[in-house]
């Protein structure tokens, strides 16, 4: 036998069972986004490296060593998009969406990221992005925090999942931090992990994030990013803290929480959950007044945030488990030469509304009928040909075992499910 070729590691099909909750999630998420007046965008999958390299920041993990990039006949470096950011900012800038304007703006499709596939970590997965250009504004980022908390209600989560803030200042303010961490650190750069030395040079304040609890523990006497806020941005998160408690959203404020990248300033998020074990933030994002500028566009302030959609199809089914598509209304047993027919009787009702599996394969009757069973359909139709000579059928309540001879021309208003 040939050797059977499998998918790449961290690459997952989505197969039938799992589609349709996959597609019902996005149904109800884009109808939400409708309602607050925010738009699709699609940008290509395939970016120039230098636009994440930029974008993203080179001292992040996701550049320095999460990028699917290689080199093209034509010697340019491309990358798949490991995050949808950069590339809907560059898309804004290249057709001028971003200057003088305000966007309310969407993605979803797959990301890549050469991590350790695990549970809730691929090397494809979805993202769905929201992207707000134009508006800096305490409110508008409560806006986004209550869509992503009309999300959570929609689908039946919001006592699974919890929303951590933090405001990380202006980069003036960061980079000060920055140095006065980077000082304290360094006196016990041995004790420090091994990530966590590495990125003392190239990102201190990313050591914050550190799971490792020695660091963890000469983190308690460090600086304090709340210390080196400015007036402005201490402002701007009492105004947020506000707005979110007037309406109802409930929050808890993560000091530590900074994010992996490099573009955000003031206000930043994590929504995460106690249920998927390691892989806990479902959705996280957060202000970046200066990524526009950084990717070569006007100064644009920019929110927006980035939810992992596996993730989340995980949390529903650990939640509310497994749900597959329902079975077909009707299901019609072909007992005969009866095909024609039945593709007819079929139309009719699909024409009418309803979901029919039309069992064309044929068979022995008591085969078929067993098969009408395991379907989960609460009717079957028997069609023979005597029947189908006298344009009619056999409805059958399967549930019931009920059975009456119905003429086509009556059958929509027979079928009572
Ligand atoms: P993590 O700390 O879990 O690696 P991250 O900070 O790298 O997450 P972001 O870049 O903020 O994640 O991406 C937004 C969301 O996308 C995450 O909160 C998560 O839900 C999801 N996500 C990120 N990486 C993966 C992955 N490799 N597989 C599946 N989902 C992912
Ligand atoms: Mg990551």
């Amino acid at each position: 036998m040939t050797k059977v070729i499998k998918s790449l590691r961290g690459f997952n099909d989505v197969l039938p069972q799992d589609t349709y909750i996959f597609n019902k999630t996005l149904k109800t998420l884009l109808e939400i986004l409708d309602k607050y007046n925010v738009s699709e965008i699609k940008t290509p999958y395939l970016e120039s490296t230098a636009l994440f390299a930029r974008g993203v920041g080179e001292a992040t993990d996701i550049v320095e060593k999460e990028m699917f990039s290689f080199t093209t006949n034509d010697q340019e470096s491309v990358s798949l998009r490991p995050e949808g950011t950069a590339g809907t900012m560059r898309a804004c800038i290249e057709h001028g969406l971003s200057y003088n304007q305000e966007q309310r703006l969407y993605y979803f499709g797959p990301m890549f990221r050469y991590e350790r596939p695990q549970k809730g970590r691929y090397r494809q997965f979805h993202q769905l992005g929201v992207e707000v250009l134009g508006i800096k504004n305490p409110a508008l980022d409560a806006e986004v925090l209550i869509m992503i908390n009309d999300f959570w209600k929609a689908l039946g989560l919001s006592e699974y999942i919890n929303l951590e803030i933090n405001n990380i200042g202006t980069s003036e303010a960061r980079a000060q931090f920055g140095k006065a961490l980077y000082d304290y650190l360094v006196q016990y750069k041995e004790q420090l992990d091994a990530d966590s030395q590495r990125r003392l040079e190239s990102n201190p304040l990313r050591i914050l994030d550190s799971k490792d609890a020695g660091t963890q523990e000469i983190l308690q006497n460090a600086p304090v990013l709340e210390d080196f806020l400015d007036q402005e941005s201490i402002e701007y998160f009492e105004q947020l803290k506000n707005i979110l408690t007037v309406n109802g959203i409930n929050f808890t404020i993560n000091p530590k929480l900074v994010r992996g990248l490099d573009y955000y300033n003031d206000t930043v998020f994590e929504w995460t959950t106690t249920r998927l074990g390691a892989q806990a933030t479902v959705c996280g994002g957060g202000r970046y007044d200066r990524l526009v500028e950084i990717l070569g566009g006007h100064a644009t302030p920019g929110f927006g945030f980035g939810l992992g959609y596996e993730r989340l199809l995980l949390l529903i089914e650990e939640i509310h488990g497994k749900e597959v598509a329902p079975p077909a209304q009707v299901f019609i047993i072909n007992d005969g030469n009866v095909q024609a027919y039945t593709l007819q009787v079929a139309s009719l009702l699909r024409n009418a509304g309803f979901k029919v599996l039309n069992n064309l394969a044929g068979g022995k009757l008591k085969k078929q009928f067993a098969k009408a069973d395991k379907s989960g359909s609460p009717i079957a139709l028997i069609i023979n040909e005597e029947l189908a000579a006298k344009q009619a059928v056999n409805l059958k309540y399967l549930a019931t075992g009920e059975q009456k001879e119905v003429i086509l021309s009556e059958l929509v208003e027979h079928i009572k499910i």
